[in-house]
């Protein structure tokens, strides 16, 4: 084979390609449920629409972008997250001005060029939602719970809600300067990228994995003690609400997230399966980006989470529950008669919308079992000269491995009548 996979790239097939599937049916019921739109917005942007959102200093836009100069020598980039698209498409296409608060929620793929490792890919898939024009601690509330049960009804449990308040850019920058005194006598002890985190961006030096640097993070001053009472009120109303709505979080005062853009409340949501890069999903309040793309001055609050995340979380329950398509049927024929009349329920099932396959090679019973099997079908309908002559089917149920005989007519006609009540 002259060609293979980019490093940090996936074709995603089968179970995966269900899964994902399923997860974003998932998403889509629920954000309809919360009111938010879909939006599709594209892959590629200017690099300065990235550089703007999501800071020069970040380590997405330092080292991370798929970037290069198009045949109209525009710088591009690949989008590495969505956010920032979703602003531009918002001010672009007057949304600001036709209403109050604007709600979309997009899913697709993301390019970020990273050392590729378990569970952090170079394209990956994220599902997000994003509430534009709302200053709201209920907006906060409102897409953490959007969040919350887009991941139960995705089939995931045993994952952890934390939050903290970053406040506002100017109550950071008096906390930039804390942070840079502490850590000035330690200079020598930080890693490297620490030590050029100091220099350029010192809020990401609490979010260094290495064990030294941690160790100094501990006990570096807190975010807590340079906010102004407005945004601690804004949290406080968050933490209140979020009781109310059942959600339970933990408050996490080390918790920097890796991109500029957020002021106030961040969360993240992180699941023990995941390893190292335990963060399922994260997002947050950006309060100046409209404005600082030219917008007016109104909040905003959103998220994201990585599908491939999503996908290694799911429970071993919803796991077991996707082994087969529940309303897919799958016919067995034995000898040419069988095969014949097998041919023609398939065709007018399938005028009917039915899911149902059929094998058509002609092989032992074993082999189209062997088909049926892959194929997922929960019912295999088994038709032999017997079955013909009697006007009846066996119908093997392939969950529990039970086979029922019933009468061939009546039986078609009720899965038709299922399937019109099903698109009804
Ligand atoms: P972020 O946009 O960095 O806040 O990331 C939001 C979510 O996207 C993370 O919690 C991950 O689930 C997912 N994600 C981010 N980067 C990657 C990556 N390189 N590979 C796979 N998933 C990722």
């Amino acid at each position: 084979m002259p060609f293979g996979r980019l490093r940090g790239f996936q074709d995603i097939t089968g179970l995966s390609a269900a899964r994902f599937t399923a997860i974003e049916a998932a998403a889509r019921e629920v954000f309809g449920l919360f009111g938010f739109e879909e939006i599709r917005i594209p892959l590629l942007e200017e690099k300065a629409l990235f550089t703007r959102a999501l800071g020069e200093e970040t380590d997405v836009v330092q080292k991370e972008m798929y970037e290069f100069e198009d045949r109209s020598k525009t710088r591009v980039a690949l989008r590495p997250e969505g956010t920032a698209g979703v602003v531009r498409a918002y001010l672009e296409n007057s949304f600001d001005k036709n209403q109050g608060l604007s709600k979309f929620y997009y899913m697709g793929p993301m390019f970020r060029s990273e050392r590729p490792q378990a569970g952090r890919l170079r394209q990956f898939h994220q599902i997000g939602a994003e509430a534009l024009g709302t200053d709201s601690p209920y907006a906060d509330v409102e897409t953490i719970q959007c969040l919350v049960l887009f991941l139960k009804r995705a089939g995931i449990s045993g994952y952890e809600v934390k939050l903290n308040n970053l406040g506002t850019f100017e109550e950071r920058a008096g906390f930039r300067e804390a942070l840079r005194a502490y850590f000035k006598p330690h200079l020598g002890k930080l890693c490297g990228d620490c030590r050029n985190r100091f220099e350029k961006n010192v809020i990401r030096l609490l979010d260094c994995k290495n064990e030294t640097c941690r160790e100094l993070a501990r006990k570096a001053p807190l975010l807590a003690s340079h906010l102004t009472e407005e945004s601690e009120r804004h949290f406080n109303e968050v933490c209140e609400a979020l009781k109310v709505a059942g959600i339970k979080y933990r408050l996490d005062p080390t918790m920097v997230r890796g991109l500029d853009y957020y002021t106030k409340t961040v969360f993240e949501v992180s699941h023990p399966k995941l390893g190292a890069q335990d963060a399922l999903g994260a997002g947050g309040r950006y309060d100046r980006l409209v404005e600082s793309f030219g917008g007016p001055n109104v909040g905003a609050v959103g998220f994201a989470v990585g599908v491939e995340r999503l996908a290694m979380c799911v429970t071993e329950e919803a796991a077991a529950e996707e082994k087969f398509l529940e309303d897919a049927y799958f016919i067995v024929t034995l000898g040419e008669r069988a095969f014949k009349e097998g041919f023609k329920i398939l065709s007018e099932l399938r005028n009917h919308g039915v899911k149902v396959s059929m094998d058509f090679s002609g092989k032992s019973l074993k082999s189209q079992m062997r088909g049926a099997d892959k194929s997922k079908s929960r019912y295999v309908l088994i038709l032999g000269d017997n079955e013909l002559e009697n006007g009846t089917c066996t119908v093997k149920d392939m969950r529990d491995g039970t086979q029922q005989l019933r009468l061939l007519d009546g039986y078609l006609a009720s899965l038709v009548a299922q399937q019109r009540n099903k698109t009804c």
